[in-house]
């Protein structure tokens, strides 16, 4: 499979690009259209840009698989259906979306009929099914959890002091990560962990945190943009038959809106809010671009330097795996974003 032979090449690490089709309202012309696909016969695949129409060269960019505009979210998971298992053999997973607000990173991830999310959970419990013959029992729970101004929210928690009025009830509730440096696992204080039982379970969740994110969403301004979200999969197993336990996570993480925003034209909470935006996606970047290189294990991984990293540390490095979506829009109105989110892909990689 792809997945294997990209795993001999390159290690854990892969950068997949997805195109987001022009959608209703936009002009879906092709003369708008300012992104090409091209496969050439070794199986590389090229993402061009044209950036006025005609004469100068496009931008050109290389990925190890791109999905364009014709591609849905089942071919997505088909292709990512593998590293997503592997969580069930021990392996700790982040699976990350990143792009500019509008590209659709919450389409690939969180889409309740065919979202990544909803996908990984509805075919897990399939998967676990095929494994009870061989003598795996598996319990599986999972958290939601919101990094928004580098502090950290959790979308289960319960919806009381929503409804008692206090929106923001939750930021009373202080969430720290603690790092078990021997065991290699992390957790996150007074976070609402749920034991996922059957597959319809994850519907209510997702609505619930749902509610939650559109709440915070009037007093701060669209903040699901302005906030990284990770809804965290733990899955224990143990074999019945020969002893044999394994533990791994699952992290599935829509980032926040990588949109440049010129921090001279913004003041008060918008500017906190936009610098920290920046620092840790290029923190995120940085990280797994020094866990991409051959001297890795011999490197200082700045995990420190934002909470999302310093989160998934344990779900990063060793010998972890790690997919970025490179999430554009086929439209030529976004064309300088577009630019922007390939090159930020292309120096991960
Ligand atoms: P983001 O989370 O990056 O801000 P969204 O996922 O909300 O972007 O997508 C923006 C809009 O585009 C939404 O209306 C979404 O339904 C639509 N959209 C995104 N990706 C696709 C796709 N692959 N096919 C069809 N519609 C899409
Ligand atoms: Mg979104």
């Amino acid at each position: 499979s792809l997945h294997n032979e990209l795993q001999e090449l390159r290690g854990n690490i892969r950068v997949f690009c997805r195109v987001r089709p022009a959608l209703s309202h936009e002009n879906s012309r092709s003369e708008n259209i300012c992104v090409r696909r091209f496969d050439d016969s070794a199986g590389t695949q090229t993402i061009d840009i044209q950036k006025e129409k005609r004469g100068s060269a496009p931008y050109t960019f290389k990925f190890d698989r791109i999905f364009d505009q014709s591609e849905t979210n089942n071919d997505v998971f088909e292709e990512i259906c593998q590293l997503i298992q592997s969580s069930l053999d021990g392996y700790n997973v982040c699976i990350f979306a990143y792009g500019q607000t509008g590209s659709g990173k919450t389409y690939t991830m969180l889409n309740p009929r065919d979202g990544i999310i909803p996908s990984t959970i509805a075919h897990i419990f399939n998967w676990i099914d095929a494994l009870k013959e061989r003598g795996w029992q598996y319990e599986i729970s999972c958290q939601f959890v919101e990094i928004y101004n580098d502090v950290i929210a959790d979308l289960l928690r319960n919806e009381n002091s929503v409804e008692n009025g206090q929106e923001d009830g939750h930021r009373n509730v202080r969430h720290e990560i603690r790092h078990d440096q021997e065991n290699k696992t992390t957790i996150i204080t007074n976070v609402t962990s749920c034991q996922l039982q059957k597959p319809e379970s994850v519907e209510g969740l997702l609505r619930k945190a749902n509610k939650l994110r559109s709440t915070a969403s009037t007093a701060a301004n669209d903040r699901s943009s302005r906030s990284h979200s990770i809804f965290i999969i733990h899955l224990n197993g143990v074999n019945k038959i020969s002893g044999e336990e394994s533990s791994g996570v699952l992290n599935l993480v829509d980032l926040a809106g990588s949109e440049r925003i010129n921090t001279s034209q913004v003041v008060g909470e918008r500017l906190r809010e936009t610098q920290n935006i920046n620092k840790s996606l290029s923190c995120l970047g940085d990280v797994i671009h020094a866990l991409g290189s051959p001297d890795a294990s011999k490197r200082h991984i700045p995990f420190r330097n934002s909470k999302l990293t310093y989160l998934l540390k344990f779900s990063l490095m060793g010998n972890s795996k790690t997919l970025m979506f490179v999430n554009i829009s086929a439209c030529s109105e976004n064309i300088n974003e577009n630019i922007n989110s390939l090159r930020f892909a292309s120096k991960v990689n």
